[in-house]
């Protein structure tokens, strides 16, 4: 499989060559706006085809701005791609305007930038601009990894820093991990994950609304003032940024463990479920923090696996909190939802209930058999604390040497740091 992604790199940019970076982003804007205004055919309708809007605006473009002739191409297909997806929303009967464009940044293709391990070369309105690179760690560990290809790239200006980013699209070929063995992943509230290996990740007071920023935030929120305003958007900027740093840690360290215990797969719990069940429909500020926060960790959890080849599967998560991991039994009366713990009727399997809902949400994966829908493995193996199981509930333990190399750095019930 592909797996992409996006690595932030701010830039160091000799100062007599802003200017041009500036002149390029808002030309390339106005080359986006451009597009959509004038990319119509003779009844006046948009044009959806690359080849036909290249024939209709090109041309405009090379003679109302200074753009070179490849930054041109990138900004009508821009545009394009924003007209198609506009349309669509217009056939499915939804009212939305045309597409405008005010980001500022604009698009370079493996033409118009050439991306080095600590410098990039950038196409403008006057020329060729040769920029340095400002690196952390996690950015030199993607640019000095010879495996990605780097060829693609969109620089942005961000007002608030007063500063130029080229965001370097990264791509390598993965190859998808054979084997069967699979992580179940409960994703939840209490915990904020819980896997079938028994690691517990607790985000302490850090998230789901119940941190500094969100309180001070809703305070705020009430206020509805001008500056309350301002203070508030300061605030959601700095209060998305530490969530995400946890969420950043949680999810990587899910992954270690699925490798540690030769997973190819992570099984978690459809979105929609997750949304469902989460009890707080009067508060809409909170609901807002957890959608936001679950898509987050999913998509994290999605893109650091596919870069050991693990793949994460969505599970429709019907009775996964009610049913017995142990013997099947499924009652409502099996979870006791004020505590959360979960004791089976009828063999007296007690346990924590987001830990044996991480099982179940494993076994529907190894035991829906292939072609079924949703499709699952038929006959795979759900990876345990201290050995696996198959669909049959058939047991086997890991081995001494085994069990030594999955316990290394087994994070426990504890806060999480980054
Ligand atoms: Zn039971």
């Amino acid at each position: 499989m592909e797996v992409s992604r996006t690595i932030p790199v701010k830039l160091d940019v000799p100062d007599e060559r802003c200017v041009d970076l500036h002149r390029t982003i808002s030309q390339f804007t106005h080359a986006c706006n451009y597009t959509v205004q004038h990319g119509r055919n003779d009844e006046g309708l948009l044009i959806l085809n690359k080849s036909t809007i290249h024939d209709e605006v090109y041309h405009d473009l090379r003679d109302e701005t200074d753009l070179p002739a490849n930054l041109c191409v990138r900004a009508y297909s821009k545009a394009v791609e924003a007209m198609k997806s506009t349309v669509a929303d217009w056939k499915k009967g939804n009212s939305r305007p045309l597409p405008r464009f005010t980001e500022l940044s604009a698009v370079y293709d493996k033409r118009t930038v050439t991306i080095k391990d600590r410098s990039a070369t950038l196409s403008t309105i006057n020329g060729r601009v040769a920029v340095d690179y400002v690196l952390g760690d996690y950015q030199k560990s993607y640019l000095d990894d010879e495996d990605y290809e780097k060829r693609m790239g969109t620089l942005h200006y961000r007002e608030d820093e007063d500063a130029f980013y080229l965001h370097i699209v990264i791509k390598k070929e993965v190859e998808e991990r054979d084997g069967d063995t699979v992580l179940g992943v409960d994703l939840n509230l209490k915990n904020v994950a819980v896997t079938s290996t028994g690691s517990f990740y607790d985000g302490g007071t850090l998230l789901w609304g119940q941190n500094h920023y969100f309180r001070v935030r809703r305070s705020l929120q009430h206020k509805g003032t001008r500056s309350a305003k301002q203070v508030l958007r300061r605030l959601s900027g700095r209060e998305n940024r530490f969530v995400l740093n946890r969420l950043h840690t949680i999810s990587r360290r899910i992954v270690e463990e699925a490798d540690a215990h030769d997973c190819s797969y992570i099984a978690v719990e459809q979105l929609t479920h997750i949304r469902e069940r989460m009890d707080n429909r009067n508060d809409r500020v909170k609901r807002q923090m957890h959608n936001w926060a679950f898509r987050e960790l999913q998509e994290m959890l999605a893109y650091k696996a596919a870069e050991y080849g693990i793949r994460v599967e969505q599970i429709p998560p019907a009775f996964t909190s009610q049913t017995c991991s142990k013997c099947g039994q499924q009652s409502s009366t099996n979870r006791d939802s004020k505590t959360g713990w979960f004791e089976c009727n009828d063999c007296g399997y007690s346990i924590d209930g987001d830990y044996n809902a991480s099982k179940n949400i494993g076994l529907k994966l190894v035991t829906v058999p292939e072609g079924k829908s949703p499709s699952g493995l038929g006959d795979g193996h759900l990876a345990l604390k201290s050995g696996t199981l198959n669909g049959n509930g058939e047991y086997t333990a890991y081995s001494d040497s085994e069990a030594d190399r999955k316990s290394t750095d087994k994070p426990t019930t504890s806060v999480v740091g980054r």
